[in-house]
């Protein structure tokens, strides 16, 4: 995954090179991006079954050229130090996509967190606060959830923070819960932005609401608020799977009830595999999951018309460049997912100002930041005959690059 986020910044790079005029600093600015400013790593000892165990921790610190870093924090056996730097590098992407004033970056620990006891997770989110303690803050780096990780364990890390500096600093962590104040509309953001996302691009493209399908691969807080709220706005979602499978329905799945199951620990009525999920006939697929989801083994198989990408990197380098070559449109990460950093941003601006917004602010400010971003990448995609990612990628790193340059970084 780290090779193709270089790969993809390097080539997309070339496009924007013709802007520049001073072309030697201009790839020096792209080398740096390459580049993450701070490693962070180390092993976290934590009380499992009575002992002491360790395990491998990272914090990595893309870029804070446009502000502060920000970024989620992962709890995953399959988290490896590459992985954490793709995913840094591209929250700076996203992050200057939105037009939101942050850097990237991201953090993780190597461990399965569902093997753990609710006491576990705590000492584990405790231990990782004191392991990064010294390299965050409000104005220096600001993490948040990612996969496997949520508002409690927010709490529990800005907890052991605030003891460790001797002052309350509650917009060092976003994504807290209300009580510790958090934002409303935080825990539907990344779902809620991706359908503001479909709902401009249906529009653009002048597809009809009512006759689209869409199938999300991902049951996760991202594919539940995703197809819930596609739902609500009168898109026919007719799949959704967990790591387990999916439930296909063509004329249309009971999100909530199925999300009923889940939390009450029964089985889903499964009747598709997730292989499945990818190849059904559909409008719009909606990877919500893991990274590399769509490789060059499935994506010959793909018959949907469109991809809207809410997990970060599901789509591998080949396999993107088979689609763009048949016309299959890729909503990319960066620009679909964004609505999770975005109101994250919306909470450290309350928490920095003291004063709560409503969820009809914050639903409409999201709606705007994302709606413009969007239209932006539009026009540069119909101006440069790029694909969405290209264009994507074009805005992010022009920014970047003009923010490096301003500070006389290059
Ligand atoms: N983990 C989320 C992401 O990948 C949110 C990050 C944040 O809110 O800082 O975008």
């Amino acid at each position: 995954m780290l090779a193709a986020a270089l790969k993809q910044i390097k080539d997309y790079s070339s496009v924007l090179a013709e802007d520049y005029e001073d072309k030697k600093t201009f790839k020096k600015a792209i080398d740096a991006i390459l580049i993450p400013q701070r490693i962070i790593k180390g092993k976290i000892s934590v009380n499992v079954d009575g002992k002491k165990k360790t395990f491998q921790a990272f914090r990595i610190q893309h870029n804070d050229a446009r502000g502060p870093f920000k970024g989620g924090i992962r709890f995953h056996p399959n988290v490896t130090e590459d992985e954490v730097r793709a995913l840094a590098t591209l929250m700076s992407l996203k992050c200057a996509v939105a037009g939101i004033p942050y850097g990237g970056a991201k953090g993780g620990v190597v461990v399965d967190p569902s093997k753990l006891s609710k006491d576990e997770l705590k000492d584990l989110s405790t231990s990782y606060a004191k392991f990064i303690a010294p390299y965050i803050g409000v104005w220096r780096d600001v993490p948040a959830p990612d996969v496997n990780t949520d508002g409690q364990v927010m709490s529990w890390m800005l907890e052991t923070y605030e003891k460790k500096i001797g002052l309350l600093s509650p917009g060092t962590f976003t994504g807290k819960p209300l009580e510790l104040g958090g934002s409303l509309g935080r825990t539907e953001a990344t779902g809620q932005g991706g359908v503001f996302v479909l709902d401009v691009y249906a529009r653009a493209k002048g597809i009809k609401v009512k006759s689209s399908t869409v199938a999300v691969q991902g049951f996760g807080n991202v594919g539940f608020w995703f197809a819930k709220l596609a739902k609500e706005l009168g898109f026919r979602v007719v799949a959704i799977s967990d790591s387990k499978g999916g439930v296909y329905d063509k004329k249309g799945v009971d999100v909530d009830k199925l999300m009923r199951l889940k939390e009450e620990g029964k089985m889903l009525p499964i009747n598709i595999t997730n292989d499945e999920l990818l190849t059904l006939p559909i409008t719009f697929l909606v990877p919500a999951a893991l990274e590399n989801s769509i490789t060059k083994d499935n994506v010959g198989k793909i018959r949907a018309k469109v991809i809207i990408e809410m997990a970060n990197g599901p789509t591998t380098s080949e396999a993107d460049k088979y689609l763009y070559e048949k016309g299959i449109d890729v909503v990319p990460d960066i620009l679909a997912n964004s609505g999770g950093v975005t109101v994250s941003y919306f909470e450290w601006v309350q928490n920095l100002s003291g004063y709560y917004w409503t969820k009809e602010r914050v639903n409409l400010e999201l709606k705007n930041i994302i709606t413009k971003a969007f239209m932006d990448i539009y026009k540069v995609k119909t101006l440069k005959k790029i694909s969405f990612r290209g264009a994507a990628n074009y805005l992010s790193l022009k920014r970047m690059v003009d923010a490096m340059m301003l500070r006389g970084r290059v």
